[in-house]
């Protein structure tokens, strides 16, 4: 029997037939090992393109029929249901042919902030094209010399007359070179300490003055960029929240980020399960015994994970637990990495269509820096837990109460 099953309500498990119904009608049911976006082995732009254009025809199908934005309102164009119900949609989702990753850093992180920070103007234009599948969105946080220590970011926006002019570069930024919308945090205070002169902007991709040079990463895709900032426009009417307080609203949007991750970042344990099976490994006891290991590892994530969404049901706001869930899960997916690869034994050396199941788990395993450094790393998790769980006392930062002009930096 399912898990699912034994925790549903009366009322959920409707819910989940219902879900069950609509996806059977709609899409088709996933055979065998799950090769979802991140375990496709082929890096060309034609591929990322064909996954981007099914990610929105998927999410349109979505809107239409009223599943789309389960848990948000319906007069942004969600389904006004609950948390648990997104959560019960994803579950049934995952087991059909179909994927909105592509679409995640809108519907996951700048989604859930601009209902919680946004004004009503900004929900209304942003909200519904986001769950029509229409736009595509970027995170412009990360910086050359800001990346754990974010709030140390120098890009510049400055006010003048009913537009900010940004200047600056930020880096790592995840499909740039695809996105419609990206959400940025810049600097407009130079006087107070550094995490009270960040604003919080959302920035159309296609103004003048933007450049994005892409990276090429481990795994051979070119998902993330370099984006050069100059005298970039920006409406006012873009600035989310109050000027100089975009730290507490760029929070949101990494406590969303770090829940997606940690989340969303597990191959079931049924796939590496079956690699087992496949290379006749299934039956050795050390085989065996490291399966359990990561049977267990692959329940904890996702009970954890319910914990985060349960608190971020009852309108909580999501703080510590999703470093947690996060640390968590990049451990999982870094011991299941050296699993996928001892399994294969010297075929693990091997790439494409010369190693099993044509190198996913190659690309598996090296992808496993991503989730282990992007959305913040490990180490910085660690902080976070040690300072905010723990109760350890912090560092001494003497640059979180100088002016931030005032800080020395290289
Ligand atoms: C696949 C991927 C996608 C990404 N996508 C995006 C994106 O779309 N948008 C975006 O804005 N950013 C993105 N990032 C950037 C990511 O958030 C940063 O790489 C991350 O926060 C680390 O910053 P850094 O690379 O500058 O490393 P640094 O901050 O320079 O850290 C270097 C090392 O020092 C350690 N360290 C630093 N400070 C401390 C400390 N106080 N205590 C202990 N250890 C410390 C770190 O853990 C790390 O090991 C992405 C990164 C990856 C890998």
């Amino acid at each position: 029997m399912d898990d699912s099953k034994i925790l549903d309500s009366a009322e959920d498990a409707e819910f989940r037939a219902q879900a069950r119904e609509f996806l059977s009608a709609h899409a088709a049911l996933r055979m065998g090992t799950d090769r979802t976006t991140l375990l496709s082995t082929d890096a060309s732009r034609e591929a990322e393109l064909a996954h981007i254009a099914a990610a929105r025809t998927w999410q349109r199908t979505l809107f239409d029929h009223g599943w789309a934005g389960i848990a948000w309102p319906k007069i942004y164009g969600g389904r006004g249901g609950t948390r648990e119900q997104a959560k019960i949609f994803s579950e049934e989702e995952l087991r059909y042919e179909v994927n909105t990753g592509a679409l995640s850093i809108g519907l996951q992180m700048v989604g859930p902030t601009l209902l919680e920070h946004g004004s009503e103007e900004q929900k209304l234009k942003f909200l519904p094209e986001m769950l029509r599948g229409e736009a595509l969105w970027c995170q412009l946080f990360s910086e050359p010399g800001a990346g754990s220590d974010l709030a140390g970011l120098t890009t510049k926006a400055e006010l003048d007359g009913d537009e900010y002019l940004v200047n600056g570069q930020k880096v790592w930024t995840s499909s740039a070179h695809v996105a419609d919308w990206g959400m940025m945090i810049a600097r407009t205070d130079w006087d107070v300490p550094k995490h009270r002169g960040i604003s919080y902007f959302l920035v159309d991709m296609r103004s003048p003055g933007i450049e994005v040079r892409p990276l090429v990463q481990i795994t051979g895709f070119a998902h993330f960029n370099e984006v050069f900032l100059t005298d970039v426009k920006v409406p006012a009417a873009n600035l989310v929240d109050q000027p100089g307080n975009g730290w507490r609203v760029a929070n949101t949007t990494l406590s969303n980020e770090r829940n997606m991750i940690g989340s969303g970042s597990g191959i079931s344990f049924q796939s590496i399960l079956e690699l087992a099976h496949s290379l006749d490994r299934g039956d050795d006891p050390l085989v065996r015994q490291e399966l359990a290991h990561s049977y267990t590892r692959f329940h904890l994530v996702l009970w954890l994970a319910g914990r985060a969404r349960a608190r971020a049901s009852r309108g909580d706001h999501l703080g510590p637990e999703a470093s947690v869930l996060k640390l968590l899960a990049s451990q999982k997916m870094a011991a299941d990495g050296d699993l996928v690869m001892a399994l294969q034994g010297a075929g693990g050396m091997l790439k494409l269509e010369d190693a099993p199941f044509d190198g996913m788990w190659q690309s598996y395993f090296l992808n496993q820096w991503s989730v282990r450094i992007g959305g913040g790393t490990e180490q910085i998790q660690r902080n976070v837990l040690g300072e905010r769980v723990l109760g350890l006392p912090s560092e001494n930062r003497p640059d979180k109460v100088l002016p931030f002009k005032d800080v020395p930096r290289n």
